[in-house]
């Protein structure tokens, strides 16, 4: 299966930059378990933007830490015989950078893409499976035959159970979650291991 895998918030805690950028420039709090809807009304648009920008540079792209499991879980299905897509709203002058925080997490890919559009991408992609946490990404997958995933956030949590989106509260559980549809991954994320195999 073609799996796409969304960076912020999927892979690494981005939240935590955004409002610690959001802070510093404009003293914003940003308290992430408050936020129980995709907008950001304490911002402007441009101030968003600005502060999108800078997480998204360099720096910040260096310095994000991978949620416990994700490398782990993703070089499993990958190991499967996945094929792993990582797709990030960002601009595409992020790619190169990106594409190097990818590598020193040890991220197998198949593809990185930073740009917009992505549910319209994967569709034409083939992509079987999204991994995001935004709500109208998720919805959107859905609706082009898609099957979405997330893990949890207060942003998505609420419409996860309504819609009954297969939601986690970390990536081992995401493996798990996920096992009936990619096939068990391991710790080591080493070859593939099935229920009753030896
Ligand atoms: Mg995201």
């Amino acid at each position: 299966m073609r799996i796409a895998v969304d960076i912020d918030s999927t892979l690494h805690h981005y939240w935590g930059q955004l409002a610690d950028v959001a802070q510093r420039r404009f003293g914003v709090a940003l308290p992430y378990d408050d936020q129980h809807t995709w907008d950001i009304d304490a911002l402007t648009p441009a101030q968003l933007a600005e502060c999108v920008a800078e997480t998204h540079g360099p720096e910040l792209v260096a310095a994000a830490q991978p949620y416990p499991g994700a490398v782990e879980v993703i070089a499993g299905w990958r190991a499967r015989g996945h094929t792993i897509h990582v797709a990030s709203h960002r601009a595409p002058t992020a790619q190169a950078h990106t594409a190097q925080w990818l590598e020193a997490i040890g991220l197998p890919f198949d593809e990185l893409r930073c740009d917009y559009g992505k549910v319209d991408w994967a569709q034409a992609a083939g992509i079987g499976l999204l991994v995001d946490d935004s709500p109208a990404n998720l919805l959107s997958a859905r609706d082009a035959g898609i099957v979405p995933a997330t893990l949890r956030h207060p942003w998505n949590a609420a419409l996860c159970a309504r819609e009954g989106i297969a939601c986690a509260q970390d990536w081992p559980g995401l493996g798990d979650t996920l096992a009936a549809l990619l096939g068990e991954w391991r710790a080591d994320g080493g070859a593939d291991h099935r229920a009753g195999e030896s």
